[in-house]
Formats: structure tokens, C-alpha cells, sequence
């Protein structure tokens, strides 16, 4: 890990508004993401985890706040150089894997080298990549002869066509069975640890966030823990325990014997 820093927010704030009523979607988020680092983002329904990834991920501007992307300030920035830093430094996979129908998979992974500069490699770049993820041999299939994990390993290759500083995926095994979504977070933690990539996954499956080097847990909005794996609370933060508890055995039989709300989300 580097110290350059790839992520930097600052009492970041997104407010929604529904005719006369606010929905304070992040509300006051503060935290910095370095080169190099997996980080997954966890927390119950609603609790503002797409809000922050797509703030992350410049598809949102915020109400309010700092933002700064591979040392980058966004705020205040054209939609033209927001354009441009989605396209350069940030790779986004989403819970829908989005891939065009009607283009094969080398088609779609090269898809978006139409809005950049011309690449004449684009082609060979886009059959490493697809290489990377385990598709060589269907490189001609379109997405209906894919099965859901072979789509979405098509969606990673696509995010890493332009070489991001960051990849963002928002609950990308959300579609996809148990087996499948081992497999795949098994080849996002292998780029990240082989190729350094940056990587920030929103998931509510502690099997999935087990495998971050770092949980930053959301409630309401704000960050309730941030932990990284050494962490002796990064068991509890994974599976959304009160890490209050630890360490105070009175409080963690209370939370033993009190059933708590819903945890998924
Ligand atoms: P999560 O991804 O953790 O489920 P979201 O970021 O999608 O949470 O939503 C956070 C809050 O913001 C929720 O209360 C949600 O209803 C609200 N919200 C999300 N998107 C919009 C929107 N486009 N307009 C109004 N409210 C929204
Ligand atoms: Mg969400």
C-alpha cells in the first residue's frame, strides 16, 4: 500500500428532497481511501451505501462537503471534468450487470473506449482483460449465452478497460448464487492484491466483506465503524454487532439474549 491517497471526503452531505420532505441519504461522512486498499461497505437498507459510492463515484453531486478523487477536488467541477474523471480513474460494477445485448463481450468490455481518445489496442487490451477474468473462451458469446457470473465478470473486465485508480461495485454478487459470488470476490480480491488495484464493494454478506482488508460499517448515514482487519472489533463490525460489546461482557450477553431488527440491507 502506497500512501497516495485515492479517496478523500470530508463531511460529505447528499440530502434528497421529495416534494416538502429531506432525506439526509449521507449525512456528514468523513473518510480517506489509500492506493492499494479493498475496503467493503456494509450496513442495513437505506443506510446510504449506494449514496456514498455513487458520490464516490461522481454519478452524484453532493449537498455539501469535500470531496477529492486520486487527488482531484470534484466539487464545484464541469460536467465535462467529472466526465472525464469517471472515464479515467474510476471503474464501476453494479448489482444489474448493464452489458449491451445486442454486442459480444470483447464488443462490450471495449465499450467505453468510444467516449476517450482512440486506443488501436483496444481490442487486444479488451481480450486480456477478459482473459484476466477467466472468459477466454467466450469471447464471442453475447450476454444471453452467459450465465450471471460470466456476465458480471464481463462488467469487471469493462470497468478496468480504461485502467481506473478505483473500482466501485455496488452489491455485485446481489444477482448471483452463493458459489458463483465466492468465485467472483475471489478474482476482485486477486486484482487487488496482484495488480494493486483500489477496491471498494458495497455488500451486506459478511462472507464477502471478510475478505476487505477493511469494513467501513454506515447507519442513517453516517459511518458507525470504520475497522480495519487487524482490528480485534472487525469480526463484530463484519457482522454488524454493537462493537460496543466488546470488550464489556455485561453488554455482550445483553446483545445475545435482545434479538435485533434486520441486519441485510
Ligand atoms: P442503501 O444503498 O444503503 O440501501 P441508499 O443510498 O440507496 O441506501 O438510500 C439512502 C436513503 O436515501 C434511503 O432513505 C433512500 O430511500 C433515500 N434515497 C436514495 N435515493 C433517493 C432518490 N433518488 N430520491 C430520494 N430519496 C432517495
Ligand atoms: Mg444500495
Amino acid at each position: 500500500m502506497t500512501d497516495r491517497v485515492i479517496v478523500s471526503a470530508t463531511d460529505l452531505v447528499k440530502v434528497y428532497r421529495r416534494g416538502t420532505s429531506e432525506v439526509r441519504a449521507v449525512n456528514g461522512i468523513s473518510l480517506q481511501i489509500s492506493a492499494g486498499e479493498y475496503v467493503a461497505v456494509m450496513g442495513r437498507s437505506g443506510s446510504g451505501k449506494t449514496t456514498l459510492l455513487d458520490l464516490v463515484g461522481c454519478l452524484l453531486r453532493s449537498t455539501s462537503g469535500e470531496l477529492a478523487i486520486d487527488g482531484t477536488s470534484v466539487i464545484g467541477a464541469s460536467e465535462s471534468s467529472l466526465a472525464t474523471l469517471r472515464r479515467e480513474r474510476i471503474g464501476f460494477v453494479f448489482q444489474e450487470f448493464n452489458l449491451i445485448p445486442t454486442l459480444n463481450a470483447v464488443e462490450n468490455v471495449q465499450l467505453p473506449l468510444r467516449y476517450g481518445p482512440r486506443r488501436p489496442d483496444g481490442r487486444q487490451r479488451a481480450e486480456e482483460l477478459l482473459e484476466l477474468v477467466g472468459l477466454r473462451d467466450r469471447m464471442r458469446h453475447r450476454p444471453t449465452e452467459l450465465s450471471g457470473g460470466e456476465q458480471q465478470r464481463v462488467a469487471i473486465a469493462r470497468a478496468l478497460i480504461n485502467e481506473p485508480a478505483l473500482l466501485l461495485a455496488d452489491e455485485p454478487t446481489g444477482e448471483l448464487d452463493s458459489a458463483t459470488s465466492t468465485a467472483l470476490l475471489a478474482m476482485i480480491s486477486e486484482l487487488n492484491m496482484q495488480r494493486g488495484l483500489t477496491v471498494v464493494v458495497v455488500t451486506h454478506d459478511p462472507g464477502v466483506a471478510g475478505s476487505a482488508q477493511r469494513v467501513i460499517r454506515l447507519s442513517d448515514g453516517h459511518v458507525e465503524s470504520d475497522v480495519t482487519a487487524d482490528d480485534p472489533r472487525f469480526r463484530a463490525v463484519l457482522h454488524g454487532e454493537s462493537t460496543e460489546a466488546v470488550g464489556h461482557p455485561g453488554r455482550r450477553l445483553i446483545a445475545r439474549f435482545v434479538p435485533r431488527r434486520g441486519r441485510r440491507g
